[in-house]
């Protein structure tokens, strides 16, 4: 029998997302730091069998859903075939990823094979010069090519992930959002978050009661009825539209009560909040010999120092979003 994994504030821990490497073909300046860092080194990341001892431990605590992420998942080596052995864990009922999208257009029909039943792709503008300007690398096309494959090879629904920020793609609000009234996917608005070394507060941010506003002017918008799947996302829908809007609101509005989840950072470490630098080591008990017992209580242990809720307008997060995974 299962004892889940729950926190000390009632909630149970089903979904665990991991980093799998800290590494990014593309640069947004909101998320990598301005100033030169150092990436991990090869053996400083979990190893794929790493992982999948771990995840064999999360899932028998009762973790159902995995989120690969990172930095940008696809650009670590061995990702799909990783994938399989995890589609063959019982009790993983959804393994996600979460994209640039750049790197996978001619890819989608191999993932959806290996096991992948949902993807996140970060897109931030619809315009190919402007997201040269936002991510230094001329990929736009790739990344549209990927949407439309996930559309066709049904891994609905399709997200689309954007952080909205003035004076950079605030002014494209309204073109994400109308692109749901003619494409089935979901299109969501998340808050930046002030995460990472140099990546203070951005003072352009569009915050969600902002973006709504703007929204309810572009016609008819009906709250969606939340359901088991839903993540943080507060849902609309524009009158007639194929698809959705969400709204992430993790600081004008934060969800925590409702947090379901933990994360394992690309360097090993087991870390209950996002927006908190409290984390726990899995790589070294890992490496000196833990067996399945002692993982398990990492886990524990992890699940039982989670906080209430961020505290993320009072401090900063050190760690950068690319080695905890966003
Ligand atoms: N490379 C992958 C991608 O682009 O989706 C996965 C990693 S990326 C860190 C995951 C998500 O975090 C992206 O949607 C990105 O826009 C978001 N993100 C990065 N930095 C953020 C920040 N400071 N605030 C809010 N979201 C952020």
């Amino acid at each position: 029998m299962i004892h889940p994994l729950t926190d000390r504030h009632n909630r149970t821990i089903d979904y665990l997302r991991i980093s799998v490497t800290d590494r990014c073909n593309l640069r947004c300046g909101y998320c990598v730091p301005p100033t030169p860092f150092t990436h991990m080194k090869h053996k400083e990341i979990l190893s794929y069998e790493e992982l999948l001892r771990v995840v064999k431990v999360a899932v028998s605590l009762g973790i159902k859903k995995v989120r690969l992420t990172g930095g940008e998942p696809f650009a670590r080596k061995g990702l799909i075939p990783f994938m399989e052995q995890l589609s063959c864990l019982d009790g993983l009922e959804d393994i996600s990823v979460t994209t640039n999208g750049t790197l996978i257009s001619d890819k989608i029909d191999v993932l959806k094979k290996a096991g992948l039943t949902r993807i996140n792709i970060s897109l931030d503008t619809l315009r190919p010069e402007r997201f040269v300007q936002i991510t230094k690398e001329d990929r736009f096309e790739d990344v549209i090519k990927t949407l439309h494959n996930a559309i066709d090879a049904g891994l609905a629904p399709v997200k689309l992930n954007t952080v909205l920020l003035d004076g950079i793609n605030g002014d494209e609000l309204e073109d994400f959002a109308r692109l749901t009234l003619k494409h089935p996917i979901h299109v969501r608005f998340i808050e930046y978050m002030p995460i990472g070394e140099g990546t203070g507060p951005a003072k352009s941010e569009l915050l969600a009661p902002a973006i709504l506003k703007r929204l309810e002017k572009l016609g008819e918008l009906t709250p969606v009825t939340r359901d088991a799947h839903d993540g943080p996302a507060r849902r609309f829908k524009l009158k007639g539209a194929l698809g959705e809007i969400g709204l992430i609101s993790p600081m004008s509005n934060h969800f925590c009560a409702t947090c379901n989840r933990i994360r394992l950072s690309a360097d090993g470490h087991l870390r209950p909040c996002l927006l908190s630098d409290t984390k726990v080591s899995l790589k070294e008990p890992l490496r000196k010999g833990a067996d399945e017992a002692a993982i398990e209580q990492l886990f524990r242990h992890a699940a039982s120092i989670k906080g209430e809720r961020h505290n993320l307008l009072d401090h900063h997060v050190h760690d950068m979003m690319c080695a905890i995974g966003g």
